[in-house]
C-alpha cells in the first residue's frame, strides 16, 4: 500500500499503459482520476475497475487549457488535493522527412509537448498552493533517446518531454516537487497497432511484421506490455522515490542503455 491516501491524476488513462498504471495505483491504496479525451474509453475503465469514491473519469483535453483546468478544479472539488500527477496522454504519427506536413507537425506538437507542459505546469500550481510537495511522472519514449528516420516528429516530442523532465525537475525541487519520467521500449497498446500499420504503409510490409520484428529485437524477448510499467511509475509516485530528481527511467527491456 505504498500510495494510501495518494490523489493521482492520469491523463490518457483510459487505455494502454495509462490505464494499467491506474489499476495498479488503485491497488496501492490510492485515489485515482482517469483523465482522457475519450469519453467511451473512460467509461468502460471506470466500469470495469468499479472502486466507487477513490475512481473518477473526467473528460480531458490537454490541449486546451480550459479543459486542464476544469479538470483540475473537479479534481480538487472530489478528492480536495492533487498528489501526483502521471503525465501520459499522447499522440503517434509518422511519415518519411520529406513527406511531414505541418499539419501533422501542429497536432504532434500540440499534443505531446504542448499538452503535457500546460498540464503539468497547471499541476504544479495546485501542488505548489497546496503546499505538501507532489510527484509528476512524465511519459517519454526511447522514441527521445535517438531519432528516427520515419517517426521524426514523434521522436522530437519525446526528446522535448525529457528535456522538459530536467528543466522542470530542476526547477520544481525546491516545492517538494518530484518531476521524473519514464521511458518505454514498443509496448502492445493500442498505439502500437497504429505504429504497425504506418509501417506496413512506408516500408511494405504486411500488417503485423514490423509489430513481431520489434519485440523479437528486444532484449528482454517480447515487446512490453501496459503493466511492465507500473512498478516504476509506483516507485516515481511514492516516498521511496523522494531524492530522485529531473530522472527519466528506461523501462523498456533493455533496448535502450543510458
Ligand atoms: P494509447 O494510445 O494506448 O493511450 C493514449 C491515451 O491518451 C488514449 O487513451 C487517448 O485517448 C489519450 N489521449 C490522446 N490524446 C489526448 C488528449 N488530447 N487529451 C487527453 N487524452 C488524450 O497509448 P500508450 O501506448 O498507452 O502510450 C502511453 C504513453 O506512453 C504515451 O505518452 C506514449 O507516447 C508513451 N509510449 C508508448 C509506447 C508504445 O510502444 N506504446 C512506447 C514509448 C512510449
Amino acid at each position: 500500500m505504498k500510495l494510501q491516501d495518494k490523489v493521482a491524476v492520469i491523463t490518457g488513462g483510459a487505455g494502454g499503459i495509462g490505464l494499467a498504471i491506474a489499476e495498479r495505483y488503485l491497488a496501492e491504496g490510492g485515489s485515482v482520476v482517469i483523465a482522457d479525451i475519450d469519453r467511451d474509453a473512460i467509461d468502460a475503465a471506470v466500469a470495469r475497475l468499479a472502486r466507487g469514491e477513490r475512481l473518477l473519469g473526467l473528460r480531458l483535453d490537454v490541449t486546451d487549457s480550459a479543459s486542464i483546468n476544469a479538470m483540475i478544479d473537479e479534481t480538487l472539488r472530489h478528492f480536495g488535493g492533487i498528489d501526483i500527477l502521471v503525465n501520459n496522454a499522447a499522440i503517434f504519427d509518422m511519415a518519411p522527412v520529406l513527406e511531414v506536413t505541418e499539419e501533422s507537425y501542429d497536432r504532434l506538437f500540440n499534443v505531446n509537448v504542448k499538452g503535457a507542459f500546460f498540464t503539468l505546469q497547471a499541476v504544479a500550481s495546485a501542488m505548489v498552493k497546496r503546499g505538501a510537495g507532489g510527484k509528476i511522472i512524465n511519459m517519454a519514449s526511447q522514441a527521445g533517446r535517438r531519432g528516427e528516420s520515419l517517426a521524426s516528429m514523434y521522436c522530437a516530442t519525446k526528446a522535448t518531454i525529457i528535456s522538459l523532465t530536467q528543466s522542470c525537475g530542476q526547477a520544481l525541487i525546491s516545492y517538494g516537487i518530484n518531476v521524473n519520467g519514464i521511458s518505454p521500449g514498443v509496448v502492445d497498446t493500442p498505439m502500437w497497432d497504429e505504429v504497425d500499420a504506418l509501417f506496413a504503409r512506408y516500408e511494405g510490409r504486411p500488417l503485423g511484421e514490423k509489430k513481431r520484428l520489434v519485440g523479437e529485437a528486444v532484449p528482454y524477448g517480447r515487446m512490453g506490455r501496459p503493466e511492465d510499467h507500473v512498478g516504476a511509475a509506483v516507485f516515481l509516485a511514492s516516498e521511496d522515490s523522494n531524492y530522485v530528481v529531473a530522472q527519466t527511467l528506461n523501462v523498456d527491456g533493455g533496448n535502450w542503455m543510458s
